[in-house]
């Protein structure tokens, strides 16, 4: 599974903003590894700098040089709509006839090919296949007749699906999220400005103070001269569609999302994984590094209780912590991996199981999701053959039946191993001697949330938004999309 996208957008006094925007990307790298770019604007026109790659080689100093003006956005990509090459790599941006717009989008809409066969009838012309670009023209088509916030307004009623934006309109900043707020966006002050992105741990990166969440609908707009921003509700849902797997998968461990340090809503669930499904074990140990957080909750709420809930007798000395499986951290990530066979032999050069921690032992093995199962599968396989006893295999969230539209590239449902199997079924297939995940009520309860109040389309199969051939789990529908159909009202 890859997110994804990040974001980030600065407005500051009176000095450039390519630096802290660069800096700002590098720490939201793991949103997306397979484009970056930056849009500045220096008072007169827009500058633009966007690569294929990671973040270090996207840019040079000479790039960062080039990209002059106190305001801009950035943005790092994993493609989700839209093919894989520069037309899709982000900042979007445009110059119409009032003005410079630049765009940088995490999420997905789910009725962009509506809007962009309407705005292709009435002329405009589109150089790629994103739904940025969608949202782009439509708004740079609103400005022509409105002022910029109403302009958002109207886009934000017409766009249908999950976005979280940094937008800039020449040289003012803004940043928008969408009205269930599915794709995280904050606020944080710099000394001599503010900061828009993905995730706080950019603010942290940049010395800045986390201000706070972007509400759902919300659009924040910065001063021009970084010396406040603005605020303007403008469009309300019943309730919010969190995506909970940016606690659980995608986002940094050291980063606040909703309210919420990510690091200690992990914790938290491995808590609750031991109170639902604990198995008294020799040893817990975690997936590394995705089990890590998940596995020491668990193991220290197995310290206080049995697994029948109990309290600890004091000469019960409980299950130990460890890990036992060791990392090499210089073999790619196993998605880049094209084939099945290749993604296999990747786990092997990824993950090693340090003999004496396991051999003889009964072992609990913590991570905090299983995609494909094939993963799973050869690390139980090689804990088995380094000698554990038993291996129990616990998860951190619930299994995932049904593939992402909001932006998350998922496996497709065939792949998805429990999209057809039962959790015994999976069990078997991966060699676990058991296996048990997290229910969705759990993760609510954790993130101190409505279970309605959160995005769980991946592992109910059904979702927060309108989309073609699937269940939702709440009155919602895409608004009707014609020519002319949408109506300022404010
Ligand atoms: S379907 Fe799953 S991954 Fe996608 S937004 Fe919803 S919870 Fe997140």
């Amino acid at each position: 599974m890859t997110e994804k996208c990040g974001v980030v957008g600065v407005a500051l006094a009176d000095r450039d903003v390519a630096r802290p925007l660069y800096y700002g990307l590098y720490a939201l790298q793991h949103r997306g590894q397979e484009s970056a770019g930056i849009v500045t604007h220096d008072g007169f026109q827009q500058h633009s700098h966007v690569e294929l790659g990671l973040v270090g080689d996207a840019f040079d100093e000479g790039d960062l040089e080039s990209l002059a003006g106190a305001a801009g956005i950035g943005h790092v990509r994993y493609p989700t709509a839209g093919s894989i090459d520069t037309s899709c790599a982000q900042p979007f941006s445009v110059s119409f006839k009032s003005g410079s717009l630049g765009l940088s989008h995490n999420g997905n809409l789910v009725n962009a090919d509506e809007i962009r066969d309407d705005l292709a009838a009435l002329g405009h012309a589109f150089t790629s296949d994103g739904d940025t670009e969608v949202i782009a023209h439509d708004l740079a088509r609103n400005l022509l007749e409105e002022d910029l916030i109403r302009a958002v307004k109207r886009t934000m009623q017409r766009i249908h699906g999950s976005y979280s934006l940094t937008i800039m309109h020449d040289e003012t900043v803004m940043g928008v999220r969408d009205p269930q707020g599915n794709r995280p966006l904050c606020l944080g002050k710099l000394e001599d400005g503010y900061v828009l992105a993905s995730e706080s741990a950019a603010i942290d990166t940049l010395g800045g103070e986390f201000v706070r969440d972007i509400r759902p609908g919300e659009l924040v707009v910065l001063e021009e001269d970084g010396s406040g921003f603005d605020s303007y509700q403008l469009v309300e849902a019943e309730a919010t569609a969190h995506c909970f797997f940016e606690h659980v998968y995608f986002a940094r461990p050291d980063s606040q999302i909703d309210g919420t340090l990510v690091y200690e809503a992990r914790r938290r669930l491995g808590r609750k994984l031991w109170e639902e499904s604990g198995v008294e074990t020799d040893v817990v140990m975690p997936v590394p590094d995705s089990g890590r957080a998940f596995a020491s909750g668990y193991a220290d709420a197995a310290d206080e209780t049995t697994a029948q809930g109990e309290p600890r007798e004091e000469d019960d000395d409980g299950v130990e912590f460890a890990e036992g499986l060791m990392k090499n951290r210089y073999v790619g990530r196993t998605f880049i991996m094209p084939t099945q066979d290749e993604r296999e032999r990747a786990v092997r050069l990824k993950l090693n199981p340090i003999t004496s921690t396991v051999e003889g032992k009964t072992v609990t093995l913590i991570d905090d999701s299983i995609v494909r199962g094939t993963t799973s599968n050869q690390l139980v396989e090689l804990l088995k053959n380094s000698g554990a006893a038993e291996v129990h295999m616990r998860i951190g969230a619930p299994p995932i039946v049904a593939p992402c539209y909001m932006g998350i590239n998922m496996a497709t449902r065939k792949e998805l191993i429990a999209s057809d199997k039962t959790i015994p079924e999976i069990g078997d297939e991966i060699g676990a001697d058991s296996l048990a995940y997290l229910s969705p009520d759990a993760v609510a309860e954790v993130l101190e949330t409505d279970r309605d109040d959160l995005c769980l389309g991946c592992v109910t199969g059904e979702y927060p938004y309108d989309i073609d051939g699937e269940a939702t789990d709440r009155d919602v529908t895409r608004p009707q999309i014609g020519q002319a159909t949408v109506d300022a009202d404010d």
